[in-house]
């Protein structure tokens, strides 16, 4: 039986997810772009099975066919057969001359038009502090519950400094950047949340660039643009999270730009974020980096191991846990780079206790994070590895080393090859002789290739998991 198109649809949408969510450190990425989209119908034309979806606006289509083309059509043939596409309906605001374009693959289907509701960016007459929710900043990121450590003392202080005195602009704008997960969008909404306790005439708003970049898209859509900027212009401290999103869109710099320079002239306070220093986020124009770089860019570094032990402690405390102490230690001296996958231990650890009814300690710590903690064997050979990832796909070793393009022998020594530079301290040169005197460029590109493959293809990425265990569990 042919299934409905929302079962079709729900189907891609699995992989989809599965692809994006651990590919993307957004998690909103899935529910700003995916949830939208409405399945209307299925049916098949000669030999093409046709899936149509409903997208909410032009905009919405050139982005999904921008960021997600290639997963968008992997996903619908793997699901739905080889002869499958996937056809749009794009909503307009008005009846607009402009017809979707329509791609090679992702096809277009004459428009629907459908009123929209008005926006819901009210500019108010005399300024008035926004609701809290329209602040947009999530209550639990405060000053007190985040840890300082010499990773991030200069960002908090500073941040410290413009929430107690948001007048004082002598900061901005203030710049946080660095690396993923190392508090970034908690440091940029302490401020806010400091300044709504205890400034309540100030209106706070937080956006993350993409959402700025959606609203400022809909008011062009909906005529609304001097209402948007001017929405904007009545802000008095105004946070952007993630500004190297902004990279190469140079209408929606041209408008920050241009809301940046008012608030700027009316001395309110700009706070920003982004994932590198300003000097190196790509495709930003000059003019809109020069003023980045005007007030005071601080960055957040990867924590100690001692700011680990603090965080996790902080954080247990919270949760109204007491962690033993080795645990603490053992948790904070494996996961070292990022404090979003503290917390995701830590509360690995709780369910793991309260489902198992099991006492918290070190060697339970071990075993519920087995898969938080890549624990490398430190004495791994390319020809261990070689043998490791030949019995997982039942291949004689040698064949890796021969000449052979068989597909399967192709793909267990791009894997060998990746897990050679992953796990070993080996040259480039030197893996390539070891795979039976191959050039240094092939493992490049067998690395790369293994790269791509994770990103795209959920499977492949669980096989890699899979094979990486085994390569993990019993160390020569
Ligand atoms: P980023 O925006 O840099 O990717 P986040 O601000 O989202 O990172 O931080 C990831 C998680 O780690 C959040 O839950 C945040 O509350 C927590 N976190 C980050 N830094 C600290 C800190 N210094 N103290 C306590 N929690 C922190
Ligand atoms: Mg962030």
């Amino acid at each position: 039986m042919q299934p409905t198109a929302k079962e079709a649809w729900n189907a891609c949408l699995k992989v989809i997810r599965d692809n994006i969510e651990s590919s993307s450190d957004n998690p909103t990425t899935f529910v700003t772009w995916f949830e939208p989209i409405k399945p209307l119908e299925l049916d098949q034309v000669d030999s093409e099975v046709r899936l149509t979806v409903e997208l909410p606006s032009h905009f919405f289509y050139e982005w999904l066919e921008e960021h997600f083309y290639h997963l968008i059509r992997e996903t619908v043939t793997r699901v739905l057969g080889p002869d499958a596409r996937l056809y749009y309906k794009i909503i307009i605001a008005q009846p607009a001359e402009s017809a979707p374009s329509e791609s090679s693959l992702l096809r277009a289907q004459p428009q629907t038009v459908i009123k929209r509701p008005a926006p819901d960016l009210v500019v108010p007459n005399a300024p008035v502090p926004l609701p809290a929710s329209e602040s947009r900043l999530s209550r639990c990121n405060t000053f007190d519950n985040f840890v300082e450590g010499d990773c991030n003392r200069l960002a908090r202080s500073a941040a410290l400094a413009i929430a107690q005195d948001p007048e004082d602009n002598s900061f901005s704008p203030f710049l946080v950047y660095g690396g993923v997960g190392l508090g970034k969008t908690h440091l940029i909404q302490a401020i806010g949340n400091h300044v709504l306790a205890n400034h309540t005439r100030k209106r706070v708003r937080y956006v993350t660039s993409e959402h700025f970049l959606n609203e400022f898209v809909q008011s062009i859509e909906q005529h609304r643009i001097g209402q948007f900027s001017a929405y904007y212009r009545s802000i008095d401290v105004l946070i952007v999270d993630d500004v190297q999103f902004f990279g190469k869109k140079e209408k929606i710099q041209e408008m920050f730009f241009h809301v940046f320079n008012e608030l700027h002239h009316l001395r309110k306070q700009i706070i920003l974020s982004a994932d590198r220093p300003p000097k190196d986020i790509k495709g930003i124009e000059e003019r809109l980096l020069s003023r980045f770089q005007w007030g005071l860019a601080a960055d957040v570094q990867i924590p100690d191991l001692e700011t680990r032990m603090a965080i996790l402690n902080r954080k247990a405390a919270d949760e109204g846990l007491d962690l033993p102490q080795d645990v603490t230690d053992f948790i904070a001296r494996n996961i070292k780079s990022n404090i979003r996958e503290l917390e995701g231990a830590l509360v690995r650890l709780m369910t793991h206790a309260t489902l198992l009814h099991d006492e918290i300690n070190a060697a339970m710590a071990r075993q519920a994070l087995k898969d938080f903690i890549h624990d490398q064997p430190t004495h791994v050979t390319i020809d261990y590895i070689v043998k490791i990832v030949c019995d997982y796909f039942k291949l004689n070793p040698d064949l890796v080393r021969a000449k052979t393009r068989k597909r399967e022998v192709v793909q267990a020594r791009q894997i060998a090859m990746f897990f050679a530079r992953e796990l070993t301290q080996n040259s480039l040169k030197t893996i390539g002789l070891q795979f039976g005197g191959r050039d240094h460029s092939t493992v490049v590109h067998s690395e790369r290739s293994v790269n791509n493959q994770m990103e795209t293809n959920s499977q492949y990425r669980e096989m890699m998991v899979h094979i990486r265990r085994s390569l993990i569990a019993n160390p020569p």
